[in-house]
């Protein structure tokens, strides 16, 4: 092309009239001014009116805004200013002039342009800029507007690669520099296009064969060291930048640990600290240090659980059978390697579509979308004959009453027929004030019950007892104290129990010996007694064979009266504590690294030197591995792996003492395994204190400061990580200083609930039952422990033995229930009690509940895994609720024989109105349920040709819908009904379309707190979760009432309500957060990390709302169904 110079020295188009209304009609909605500007830039040959046209684009632009470039791109403008630089390109000496012009106009169209990197390439125009770079590095007029536009080309991950094998990386290396107060703006441009042509793979894997890592290290202290008032605080951010990206590929960490990478931005970083505007340069810093930080070994010989049970059979695949044939002496703690992104070959290769792609992947592709699969139908899999056996489970379907003496008030429960106590109704309130009923019962009423039965001979009883506290060695005064009051306990039974603090029962004889005063927990807690709970433990067969009893067990728990807020997170918390990690690189003779409780080892050793604390957890649901001594006051503590397993560790039970009044200690859980964690949102830990619970208060109580949860530098085997290499474990970590001298503590994940707990509860609450209450308990089966899994039977006795009354009684609708399946969600018990302590109330609304169904409960489907301390897994090694669909009656005998009585009911013409399995959730607040519908999961789809068509009764929605209204923890815009194919072997889904349960419900209680209603902003307590087990009763009775043929217009009109609610929280369901975040999930999928590898908006806005949605639109009419 040819262009005839011109000698005008005006280089400006004249306007006709003003230039101000020029731009106007230019940039009008509908104007072609855009196109005609474009339009002659693109036909003219004349250089100077190039150049003219150009200059007036660079004014409007500059002026306009986002609008006019947008105008601009959406006109083609970015392709004939590209062609325009190529063609000049062409020329033997282009004018500068023309350059400088073109290059600052694509320098503020580039970023606004989606495409903008494809078409600079496909132009041709990448070279153009790269050779006139080349030749002005000293022109810096022009390299300024060359590097802007190359900043934008780099972005684009193609342009990377192809702009580093043109030497674009060494070409900005010879840009930036130490440190200088000039051309700053430059470097800064610089920067960034070389921080983004890093993130190539290739690139950075030729920077780093360049020693460019030490040069960057030095060229940031240089910054460091210069910037002394912090006006270059972008810079050195933007070094950071490429430093971290050179860490992506294992070779830049290792060239940044040979560089003394660690201890560089380990200093700077400390020196950065006081200034809280340098915190990008901190949390940079922390994140690469992070990365680098060399992988360590879990400090364990295997991640196989310490304790291993026979199984009947192994299992011929799946998790188990992996297990077992691991070849004895392979390392399975570490892999090989730590990572597997180098053997990967570059995958660079175009990918214009990545958008596109983006937008795909946000499709939960778990929904189940098989028609088929959706559409429950009771399917009879077994013949009758074969269910016929699990008749003797419901005897309550052929008693007659005929011998019962119903006038008399003295008569019991078949059950307890035998003994012959007074009946002790429980009153349980049924909406509780928030000050709490058991307070108030105790002030009012501090007689505790009578115990009428004569005190047992615990004497003669063959509890070894010693065990409870024997085990520790009785040096310090308290625990002699402790020793001496518990044999105290043991000789003289309930006596002594009576003689506590209450004052006014028989006191024993030498007051020397009532030291140990047991908490009267009888009084303010109905269903605990000490003694009994010794009984239970004689009973309760774990694998370790543990015989030591846990105080907390033994005393109780009496719920606090004051309130336990949901705490706010420190302001950096988790960059002070990756420091304190990383700082035992840096220096490590400060690390003590002392072993000071090791079950791997054949006697743990108990080191006793006034140094350190001293651990135990060989009690029930204990599963503490090993504690090390960092420094001083710092642990770390390794958590068991579930039995026949080699991972799940998250719940947690363990006991300290030998502690330092007044110090804070440090305690690292470094073993945890889910990708986050409620602990980064205000979940504390619980703590329990002997010494508090002997001067009568016994309780749990929320502890713990400065505590976060993130990804740590031990290295995860790909065999505990479902095949993935290069995972970490996390760190749950919480600071606790003691009050008391001579104490011991325990800490737990959550309120605790053992096996011999519910043992102990229902052995009481069958002694308190009154005779309108039909009440039985059995054994559903042995689990594979040998502990015998409790059934209950709960409905209301016939009025008499008349035809008219059994024939009511035998023909109830039946309500199933269980709970705990996962044993490390001990707050479904604490809702299990709730519930079960309403049904056998005195309550005239728990009366006629009674009246209205027979309750069959299964309140611990898993007892060994609460025994064992597992967190997820029964003896087998396996998640009971992924064995619905097929359960083994050898290796899953709880879930055959559940699965059994409910294929029996449905058999006989007797499908439960309702089952929900109750379950703790870690991940989000408040309570709610995950149901099955067959409309939802469709929607969620986007199948919307068939969804028309399908015909589903709302039903299911009754039941959270009224809990929404009745209960404040209870959370409906948290619910789900949509059906995953990943859960399509748990009770909930197989209950639904196997069993034919419409209303098939998994109930999730948060561990952590609520962020609605009444408890808004506070933590869960046991309080809260038995008012929400009572409470799901009161909504049963509704339910009843509103299903009834009775009230059946009344019901009809409701269901009306329900799908116009339905409708209006369509788009509420369709939010995938409400089932994605399900504790339930496939064991290995991971998630966003929202803690470790995250940038530092983390840190500055830890906003858990995102995570929980709570906008719930149904919570205005509640109206409708009260
Ligand atoms: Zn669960």
């Amino acid at each position: 092309m040819d262009y005839s110079y011109s000698k005008r020295t005006d280089r400006r188009v004249q306007p006709p009239c003003s230039p101000e209304k020029t731009r106007k009609e230019v940039m009008a909605k509908g104007s072609s001014g855009m196109e005609v500007i474009l339009s002659s830039l693109e036909n003219t040959r004349d250089l100077q009116t190039i150049l003219n046209i150009l200059c007036i684009l660079n004014e409007l632009l500059t002026l306009g805004g986002g609008r006019r470039v947008g105008v601009f791109v959406s006109k083609g403008g970015t392709a004939i200013l590209l062609q325009l630089l190529v063609q000049s390109g062409k020329e033997a000496s282009p004018s500068e002039e023309l350059m400088l012009q073109t290059h600052s106009l694509l320098a503020k169209v580039g970023p606004k342009d989606r495409k903008f990197g494809i078409k600079a390439r496909l132009n041709g125009a990448l070279n153009v800029t790269v050779n006139l770079l080349k030749q002005n590095l000293q022109n810096y007029k022009l390299l300024l507007p060359c590097l802007q536009v190359l900043r934008v080309y780099s972005s684009n991950s193609v342009n990377a690669v192809s702009l580093g094998k043109s030497g674009v990386v060494e070409l900005m290396f010879k840009v930036i520099g130490p440190y200088s107060k000039k051309n700053t703006t430059l470097l800064k441009v610089a920067l960034d296009t070389l921080a983004a042509l890093l993130k190539s793979k290739m690139n950075a894997r030729r920077a780093v064969d360049r020693a460019h890592m030490p040069a960057l290290l030095a060229i940031y202290q240089d910054w460091h060291r210069n910037d002394t008032r912090h006006r270059h605080m972008i810079i050195r951010k933007s070094i950071l930048g490429c430093i971290k990206n050179l860490t992506n590929i294992k070779l830049g960490r290792k060239a940044f640990i040979d560089a003394d990478g660690m201890r560089i931005l380990y200093n700077t970083s400390t020196e950065c600290l006081p200034v809280r505007t340098l915190d990008p340069l901190v949390n940079a810093s922390s994140l690469i240090m992070r990365k680098c930080f060399p992988k360590n070994r879990l400090p364990l010989p295997t991640i196989k659980s310490v304790f291993q049970h026979p199984l009947p059979h192994v299992p011929a695949s799946g998790p188990v059978a992996q297990l077992y044939s691991q070849p004895p002496g392979v390392d399975d703690v570490v892999d090989e390697s730590d990572d597997n992104e180098d053997t990967e070959i570059d995958t660079e290769n175009d990918t214009e579509n990545e958008e596109d792609e983006k937008d795909h992947k946000g499709q939960n592709d778990d929904i189940e979308t098989d028609i088929n699969k959706l559409r429950p139908r009771q399917i009879l899999t077994r013949p009758f004959e074969e269910l016929r056996v699990f008749e003797r489970f419901f005897k309550e379907f052929s008693e007659d009453f005929q011998d019962f003496a119903f006038e008399s008030s003295k008569s019991t429960s078949p059950s307890s027929a035998d003994t012959s106590k007074p009946h002790r109704p429980i009153i349980i309130p049924t909406s509780r004030s928030t000050a709490g009923p058991w307070s108030e019962t105790s002030k009012n009423k501090p007689q505790r019950p009578e115990r009428a039965d004569p005190p047992r001979p615990l004497k003669d009883a063959p509890v070894d007892l010693d065990s409870i506290s024997v085990t520790k060695a009785p040096e310090s005064k308290l625990e002699l104290e402790l020793v001496q009051g518990l044999s105290q306990l043991l000789l003289d039974g309930s006596e002594s129990v009576n003689g506590g603090c209450g004052g006014e029962g028989p006191q024993e004889e030498g007051g020397e010996q009532a030291v140990l005063e047991v908490p009267d927990t009888a009084a303010l807690l109905p269903l605990h007694d000490p003694d009994l709970y010794l009984e239970m433990v004689k009973g309760t067969h774990s694998v370790p064979g543990y015989t030591d009893v846990a105080y907390p067990d033994y005393f109780g728990h009496v719920a606090p009266n004051f309130r336990e807020p949901i705490i706010e997170r420190v302001y950096g918390v988790q960059r002070t504590k990756i420091f304190q990690d990383i700082e035992r690189l840096i220096h490590p003779g400060d690390i003590l690294d002392k072993v000071v409780y090791d079950l791997d080892l054949q006697n743990c050793p108990v080191i006793d030197d006034g140094e350190c604390l001293k651990f135990n957890s060989q009690f029930e649901s204990g599963n503490l591995r090993k504690a090390i001594q960092v420094r001083k006051f710092e642990y770390d503590l390794v958590l068991n792996s579930d039995i026949n397993s080699n991972h799940y560790h998250q719940w947690f039970y363990f006991e300290v003492s030998s502690m330092r009044v007044g110090v804070p200690y440090r305690f690292n859980i470094i073993n945890c395994e889910k990708s986050n964690s409620q602990f980064n949102y205000g979940m504390q830990v619980l703590k329990y204190s002997v010494q508090e619970a002997i001067s009568g208060s016994p309780r749990w109580i929320r502890t713990g400061s400065d505590i976060c949860y993130y990804k740590n530098h031990f290295s995860r085997s790909s065999i505990a990580a479902g095949g993935q290499k290069g995972k970490s474990y996390y760190t749950m970590t919480f600071t606790v200083t003691f009050q008391h001298k001579d104490d011991v503590c325990y800490f737990a994940y959550h309120y605790p609930y053992t096996f011999s707990t519910l043992k102990m509860h229902l052995q009481k609450l069958r002694a308190l039952c009154t005779p309108q209450v039909y009440y039985r308990q059995e054994q559903l089966c042995e689990t594979l422990g040998g502990n015998g899994c409790p059934l209950l039977t709960i409905t209301a006795r016939p009025e008499s033995a008349s035809s008219d009354h059994v024939c009511q009684f035998r023909n109830r609708p039946v309500v199933f229930l269980s709970a705990r399946v996962h044993p490390g969600e001990t707050n479904a018990s604490w809702v299990m009690k709730g519930t079960l302590e309403f049904l056998v109330s005195s309550s005239p609304l728990a009366q006629s509940l009674r009246e209205s169904f027979i309750f069959k409960i299964v309140p611990m489907l898993n007892p060994d895994g609460v025994i064992n301390g597992n967190h997820r897994c029964s003896l087998s090694g396996e998640d009971l609720n992924r064995q619905w669909l097929n359960p083994s009656a050898e290796l899953h005998p709880t879930i055959y024989y559940a699965k059994s009585l409910l294929q029996y009911l449905t058999a006989i013409g007797r499908t439960p109105l309702v089952f929900c399995d109750y379950h703790g959730h870690s991940r989000k607040k408040n309570v709610f349920m995950y149901g099955c519908s067959i409309k939802e999961t469709v929607w969620q789809t986007n199948v919307s040709a068939s969804s028309c068509d399908l015909q589903e009764d709302l039903g299911y929605r009754t039941l959270p819908k009224l809990l929404s209204q009745l209960a404040p923890a209870f959370s409906l815009a948290s619910c789900s009904f949509v059906v995953e194919r990943s859960k399509e072997s748990t009770a909930r889904v197989v209950v639904w379309r196997e069993i034919g349960v419409q209303r098939s419900y998994t109930m999730e209680s948060t561990l952590c707190g609520c962020d609605q209603g009444k408890y808004k902003g506070l933590q869960i307590g046991t309080r809260e979760l038995e008012e929400m087990g009572s409470q799901f009763c009161i909504a049963l009775l509704r339910l009843r009432r509103l299903t009834s043929p009775l009230e059946l217009r009344y019901h009809q009109t409701h269901l009306l309500d329900m799908d116009s609610d339905l409708i209006e929280s369509r788009c509420n369901i369709t939010c995938p957060t409400t089932y994605v975040m399900e504790e339930d999930e496939p064991a290995f999928l991971e998630e966003v990390d929202y803690s470790a590898e995250s940038e530092e908006e983390n840190e500055l806005g830890l906003d858990p709302a995102h995570l929980d949605p709570n906008s719930d639109p149904e919570l205005n009419h509640q109206d409708s169904l009260t």
